[in-house]
């Protein structure tokens, strides 16, 4: 992390669907190191801004670079391997599978390991320090070799967010972390991710306020497809366009 530098960026970041424009000329800075979050009623274009950071769709015009990087265009697999990585609102674990087990997969996967999987499963052992690291880190310790079939809500979102730390990006993209879940689980969503954005970036979408407020650094209002106001989470709470805007006066 190099504070103050920019981690990733967009320029004019257009989209398309057939004629419709769902994201229009987006510009976006997110400071290296800092805690960025994107927020707008239900249409916006906020998870559509998420597919094009992330590869998984290509702008029909604009740019978007990672550290300096020009990357637009660039498949996920490239982009990734830039340090981005992303959790999606719904990942599919696999429920006979456990946490220990779903980790040291992602790592070797990480690793391009594929075929030395098939010649020895006792490399899968390598990754077990880490995968057990990782696990602790997202407070699944005493459940690393439960079947994930077997775990809570919270405790299966908290298992993605360690499967997207596996691939130890420097820029992690969260989508609504804290989605369905209770007051409790939020909380400790908001302690992870604050653990988390040590010595990284994060970028995510959530409509929870109070988890915008506890963590963000900065905060981007979308609305209709475009930047609306940008700023810390006092500053655009406070502006008039957002008010109106959530409002719907
Ligand atoms: P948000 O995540 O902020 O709710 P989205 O990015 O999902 O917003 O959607 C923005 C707009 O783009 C919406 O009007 C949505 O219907 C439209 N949209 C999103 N994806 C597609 C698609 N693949 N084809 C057509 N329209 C889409």
């Amino acid at each position: 992390v190099r504070p103050g530098t920019v981690a990733l960026s967009a320029r004019g970041l257009t989209k398309d669907f057939r004629g419709f424009r769902a994201v229009k000329g987006v510009d976006l800075d997110v400071v290296d190191g800092q805690v960025h979050a994107l927020v707008g009623p239900n249409g916006a274009g906020k998870t559509t801004l998420f597919n094009l950071l992330t590869g998984f769709i290509r702008p029909t015009s604009g740019t978007i670079t990672v550290h300096g990087k020009d990357l637009t265009g660039k498949e996920p697999e490239e982009i990734a391997r830039e340090g981005v990585a992303r959790s999606f609102q719904i990942t599919s674990l696999f429920d006979n599978l456990t946490p220990r087990e779903h980790l040291e997969l992602a790592l070797q996967g990480r690793d391009g390991g594929g075929l030395r999987f098939w010649r020895s499963a006792n490399l899968l052992r390598g990754y077990r320090g880490r995968a057990d690291e990782l696990i602790e880190q997202v407070g699944l310790a005493d459940l690393a070799a439960r079947p994930a079939g077997e775990l809570a809500y919270g405790q299966k979102r908290a298992l993605e967010m360690a499967l997207v730390l596996a691939l130890d990006p420097t820029v992690m993209l969260l989508d609504e972390p804290t989605a369905g879940m209770g007051r409790e689980d939020v909380e400790r969503t908001i302690a992870l991710v604050r653990r988390i954005a040590q010595g990284r970036t994060v970028v995510f979408v959530d409509h929870n306020m109070h988890v915008v407020g506890s963590l963000a650094d900065h905060v981007t209002v979308m609305m209709s497809g475009e930047v609306l106001a940008s700023g810390t989470y006092e500053q655009v709470r406070a502006d008039r366009r957002v008010i109106t805007a959530y409002l719907g006066e």
